[in-house]
């Protein structure tokens, strides 16, 4: 294999991680990317000192960052800090009552006895068996490749199946366990992170509570955008070339090999080609349909991941009642899910994310400033338009401020919303999605888009709509994945 060229169609998290991979392994990786940066969603925006990750703020699953990093005999400390971040986040209901998720587990204990009667015991029960199922689907199910549907119904399945809750619904699961609303909501926030709502996600992504309580919340110091900037360092280490403002136009088959791709500055040659732009711009607009795996008829019928009204706001005050990590977890959140996967919609009384770095890192915003992210999960694929986003950005900021008893407006000096036609416009977004394909049961493991073209031998595909699926940690596992799989085929 050495020597032998790759090109990474994308410089996602999922195309730097494959890329440093398979250049570790020998390849020749060149990275095309359509954006100046790294990063894809998780590129990072500056303007008058404030310095704003624009999509992904939660570190998540450290483990899974440290599992990659050694590969490569390194340490996640040689290329960015973390910091633990206590409490978790806090949660605004519908109503005035306000909860702090605290990081250890006494304070979680009494928050949930406060919730509910028993509730710490209860929660004994619901976290042993969310940590059995983390085991098992890091051990068994993450880092391997489903072919075949008897690659997923295999043994494991067959017999942990049951305890992997995977046939039920998480709303379903924690329901068996709690009866207030309010714990239901902390618990289930986190299926938003995969793409999905309570009803329509298998109990089996419970592993998220987890993830939560016992993994721990995690900050890189700098923001999201320090691990893009390592990530890059540790493919340019290992040899990778990137070439920024570099969309490709099409994948160039010749007798059922992908011979290379064509860009504006002209075709370029290679013996791999990996993709990890969006699966569905790839197939749809970068091949020939005679080479996709999947017709359009199928990605119409695909549940895809909400997409986001985004508020990026630069405050010159310090703000009140908001910590890291902010929730607001409005009374009518079923409607909310319906909005975005039933009957597609702007939601009227949604339910959204306020992250507020500058609480915890001074880097992010000048001395005295404060750095504020809002995401509304908003159905993918629903009508984008200036009107409408200024019409949702009152309502958003009106809200906010009354929730948190503080104008905001007064002393706002950098604005910026992001929405559907931004997702299309900077990441080739089919409907806009901010994420992907959501991880129904039928949108899990072998159900996902596959990793290796069907019709094309040396064309693989790494990130979001893969298996696993949606999250940074995910994405680097799917690129673990592949890149496994081209060293059998090659090395
Ligand atoms: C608002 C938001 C918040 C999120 N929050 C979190 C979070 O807190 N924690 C978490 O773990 N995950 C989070 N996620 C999800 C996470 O960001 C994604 O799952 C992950 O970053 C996707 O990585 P990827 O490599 O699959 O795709 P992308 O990041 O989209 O990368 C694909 C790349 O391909 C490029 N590309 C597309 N077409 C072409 C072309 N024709 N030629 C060249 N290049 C092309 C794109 O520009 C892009 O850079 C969030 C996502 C969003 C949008």
């Amino acid at each position: 294999m050495r020597g032998k060229k790759v090109i990474v169609i994308g410089a996602g998290f999922g195309g730097l991680s494959a890329a440093a991979l398979l250049a570790r392994d020998g390849f020749d990786v060149l990275v095309l990317e359509k954006n100046e940066q790294p990063g894809g969603r998780a590129r990072v925006w500056k303007k008058d000192g404030f310095v704003f990750d624009m999509g992904p703020s939660w570190y998540l699953m450290p483990d899974v960052f440290d599992r990659f990093f050694k590969i490569f005999n390194r340490k996640t400390d040689d290329y960015y800090k973390l910091l633990r971040l206590n409490p978790n986040y806090r949660v605004f209901f519908g109503g005035p009552k306000t909860v702090d998720v605290p990081a250890d587990r006494p304070g979680i204990d009494a928050l949930f006895d406060s919730l509910e009667q028993d509730g710490s015991t209860k929660l004994a029960k619901y976290l042993d068996v969310a940590k059995y199922q983390y085991d098992i689907a890091m051990n068994e199910f993450m880092y391997r490749e489903y072919k075949t549907i008897f690659d997923f119904f295999n043994w494991t399945i067959i017999t942990k199946g049951p305890q992997l809750k995977i046939f039920e619904s998480f709303d379903k699961f924690a329901g068996r366990y709690f009866s207030s609303d309010e714990i239901r909501k902390i618990l289930e926030y986190t299926v938003v992170f995969l793409g999905g709502s309570p009803d329509n996600t298998p109990g089996l992504y419970s592993i998220m509570s987890h993830v939560d309580f016992d993994l721990g919340v995690w900050y890189p110091c700098g923001g999201l955008g320090m691990l893009v900037q390592g990530f890059t360092r540790l493919a340019r280490e290992h040899g990778v070339r990137f070439e920024f403002n570099t969309p490709v136009r099409k994948i160039n088959v010749t007798n059922g090999h992908a011979a290379g791709v064509m860009t504006d500055k002209g075709d370029l040659r290679a013996d791999i080609v990996l993709v990890n732009a969006d699966y569905h711009h790839a197939e749809t607009e970068l091949l020939d349909a005679a080479f996709s795996n999947y017709p359009e008829r199928y990605w119409q019928k695909k549940k895809m991941g909400p997409s986001a009204f985004l508020i990026y706001l630069g405050l010159r005050r310090k703000v009140p009642h908001l910590l890291h990590h902010n929730l607001y977890l409005d009374d009518s959140w079923h409607e909310h899910f319906h909005s975005i996967f039933v009957e597609p919609a702007w939601p009227d009384n949604p339910s959204y994310y306020v992250c507020c770095p500058s609480k915890t890192d001074g880097s992010v915003a000048p001395a005295g400033s404060e750095n504020i992210f809002i995401l509304v999960p908003v159905a993918p694929g629903i009508e984008d338009a200036d009107t409408i986003r200024e019409k949702y950005y009152d309502k958003t900021i009106s809200h906010l401020e009354k929730l948190i008893n503080y104008n905001l407006r007064d002393h706002i000096v950098v604005r910026r919303t992001f929405a559907h036609n931004d997702f299309k416009e900077a990441y080739n977004a089919y409907k806009g999605t901010a994420l992907g394909m959501s991880h129904t049961l039928l949108q899990t493991a072998v159900f996902r888009p596959s990793h290796q073209s069907k019709k094309v031998k040396n064309l693989f595909y790494t990130g979001s709509y893969n298996h696993p699926g949606i999250g940074v940690p995910m994405v680097i596992i799917s690129s673990q994945i592949v890149s496994d799989q081209i060293r059998k085929i090659y090395g």
